[in-house]
């Protein structure tokens, strides 16, 4: 086969929505698993309805998910030449005509096909006319009366649609502007795209799209036609189902290879596997295993594979991520003073200590705040457990023992034997000395392990946290 070419034509009435999305993912990972080439087209003809911000939303979204495109953005509001050409070939050629039939005329006969139990449809009255064109009036593609227009998919086999229920659809409006169908064919065929992966809801627009094809004498894409996103409820997904757009996903806290690997899910399927890296998708995607039943958005399915990513990822790989939601904390990030390292170490170290806990970055993120504040605040029902005099003897010990430590000896094997020290002299088992020191240093009772927790935190700010608490005692 030629160079696959694929696309992806939103229309920007919007964000980029779950399904939007898939769509988008679907046509890049086959352009690029085969070597091909990924195209963006902007469907804007809508022109009251599209907006620069949702063609920004929609940009910024797929580069949040690292879908890049080979070519375009093209934007069909500056096509219309292209358009009016081809229009003008199909009126040339005899596969197109001009009509003035009025809305009234035309609602006329649609009535009349109904009363007759057919559908309703325009009747050819100019079919054979041969008019002239004036000022305002349609172009009509001519549409065969009999026989069928099968669509051959690669996901649902073959549709067959009886032409007697296609009348000669308008292709150009009174107002000389493009109809959808006609914009979208001779974008495909202009731009050489051959494989059309998009949703079955696009499906009852193909045969009339075929017969645009067939009129202009250009050879058919292949067409998969992937069955809807459904909410766990079945009904069409929508906000009610939870966040819909790609970019709140991104603010919740969700990493783009989570994202990805997830949405291929929902209509992909490589034997029982959940977790996919972005590499391995593109290995093993295929046309072939799209299944043929819609499926379901799942929150908590995306955020269990989105945790898995989080394990997956070096702390490297998550540390500007991670800086991103501090920052929306007004956490700028760490000062260098009291950390040895270096500001990324340090920063990746605490990343490691939440890794395993985190399912959103989010999460990390909340969860990481105690870390980088000058001073911590006390929940209360735990200082009252633990910051009491019963821990001052052991705090001061522990306090004693880690700022005895030089820089280069502030490792976690020397942090547990000056614990160990200090389970000697109060003869306290470690857990009794371990939640009286988490609370001291983090204001609650649930945290990292304390040893990479004081790693993490650094040599000054925990004897200082810890001296704090002994005042707070006090
Ligand atoms: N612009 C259409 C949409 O956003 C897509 C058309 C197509 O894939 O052919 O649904």
């Amino acid at each position: 086969m030629d160079t696959v070419v694929t696309r992806f034509p939103p229309s920007p009435t919007g964000y980029l929505h779950i399904g939007g999305a898939r769509t988008a993912l679907f046509n890049w990972l086959y352009a690029r698993k085969t070597g091909g080439r990924f195209i963006l087209r902007i469907e804007d003809t809508d022109e009251a309805r599209s907006t620069k911000e949702s063609v920004d939303a929609i940009f910024k979204s797929l580069e949040w998910l690292g879908i890049d495109w080979d070519e375009g953005p093209f934007f069909q509001t500056q096509r219309y030449d292209i358009y009016k050409e081809y229009i003008n070939k199909l009126v040339a050629s005899g596969h197109a005509y001009y009509c003035d039939c009025s809305p009234e005329e035309v609602n006329a006969m649609r009535e009349k096909a109904k009363s007759l139990g057919k559908k309703p449809m325009y009747n050819g009255k100019c079919r054979e006319l041969n008019k002239e064109w004036k000022p305002g009036m349609v172009v009509r593609l001519k549409a065969p009366a009999m026989g069928t227009t099968v669509v051959e998919d690669v996901v649902k086999g073959n549709t067959a649609f009886p032409n007697s229920e296609l009348d000669d659809f308008i292709i150009q409006r009174s107002d000389g502007s493009p109809m959808y169908n006609l914009a979208v064919v001779v974008d495909d065929i202009t731009m050489g795209i051959n494989t059309i992966i998009r949703g079955d809801d696009h499906l009852v627009n193909t045969p009339k799209q075929m017969l645009i094809y067939k009129a202009l004498e250009a050879p058919l894409p292949l067409f998969a036609h992937v069955p809807m996103v459904l909410g766990s409820d079945k009904a069409r997904l929508s906000k009610r189902h939870g966040a819909m757009s790609v970019s709140e996903y991104m603010d919740m806290g969700y990493l783009p290879d989570a994202m990805l690997n997830y949405l291929v899910r929902l209509g992909w399927s490589f034997g029982d596997q959940e977790f996919f890296r972005r590499e391995e998708l593109i290995e093993k995607f295929s046309l072939e295993h799209i299944g043929r039943s819609p499926s379901m958005f799942d929150m908590d399915k995306l955020t269990a594979i989105n945790a898995k990513h989080i394990q997956d990822k070096s702390s490297s790989e998550l540390a500007p991520i991670f800086s991103a939601h501090l920052a929306k904390r007004e956490i700028a990030l760490p000062d260098t003073q009291d950390n040895h390292d270096g500001d990324t170490k340090r920063v990746e170290k605490i990343i490691e200590t939440l890794q395993p806990r985190s399912k959103t970055m989010v999460e990390m993120a909340d969860a990481a705040i105690f870390y980088f504040r000058e001073s911590i605040e006390f929940e209360e029902k735990a200082a009252k457990k633990f910051i009491n005099s019963d821990a001052v003897e052991l705090l001061k010990l522990s306090a004693r023992y880690i700022k005895e430590l030089k820089p280069d000896e502030f490792t976690e094997k020397n942090l547990e034997d000056a614990m160990k020290k200090v389970m000697e002299e109060t003869g306290l088992k470690f857990g009794k000395i371990a939640q009286p020191l988490r609370v001291a240093l983090t204001g609650g009772t649930v945290s990292p392990g304390i040893f990479e927790m004081i790693l993490a935190l650094g040599q000054k700010k925990t004897v200082e946290r810890i001296q704090k608490a002994i005042e707070h005692i006090q």
